[in-house]
């Protein structure tokens, strides 16, 4: 009976109709798509995205070089030298992320205690050439310069929940 009943379905092309009822149903109902890049969706500022290391306002580093981060992570994607000044503090000599290996889990920016590592909300970037998706010290650096003020006014959003 089963059988049969499949077969006539079949010749009346029941599965289509049900098809295209579904897509009927949802014709005039409010569009849920975007058309990217021209429109964006909206962004959390807890959004995890291209890294950045951060300066003080005097433009010193805040990177301490405590290695948490690079012990913190489970990509192994950072990788960090460094050594001490003449002053007795310690600043890295090396700071590298490679990006090919970042799952962007943000355990990085969560373990370092002065701020120094983050993820900003940058995330149109791509690379084509070997190296292209290691992120350097300079680099990181430089980025963070870019995004300074957005993300100075991420973290004072984000303070009372911290
Ligand atoms: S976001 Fe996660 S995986 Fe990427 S560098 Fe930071 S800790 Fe490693
Ligand atoms: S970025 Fe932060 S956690 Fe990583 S080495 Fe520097 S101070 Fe330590």
């Amino acid at each position: 009976m089963r059988a049969i009943i499949n077969y006539l379905n079949s010749l009346l092309l029941w599965e289509l109709v049900k098809g295209l009822g579904l897509t009927g149903r949802y014709l005039l109902d409010r569009k849920i798509t975007i058309q990217y890049p021209e429109e964006k969706t909206p962004q959390s500022p807890r959004f995890r995205g291209l890294h950045a290391l951060r300066r003080y306002p005097n433009g010193e580093e805040r990177c301490i070089a405590c290695k948490l981060c690079e012990a913190v992570c489970p990509a192994v994607a950072i990788t960090i030298e460094s050594e001490a000044r003449a002053d007795g503090t310690r600043r890295t000599t090396r700071y590298d992320i490679d990006l090919t290996k970042c799952i962007f889990c943000g355990f990085c920016e969560e373990s370092c205690p002065v701020d120094s590592i983050v993820e900003t909300r940058h995330y149109e970037y791509h690379g084509e050439a070997r190296g292209d998706l290691l992120m350097t010290k300079e680099k990181l650096l430089k980025h963070g310069e870019l995004h300074e003020e957005r993300i100075a006014a991420d973290r004072a959003r984000e303070a009372p929940y911290r």
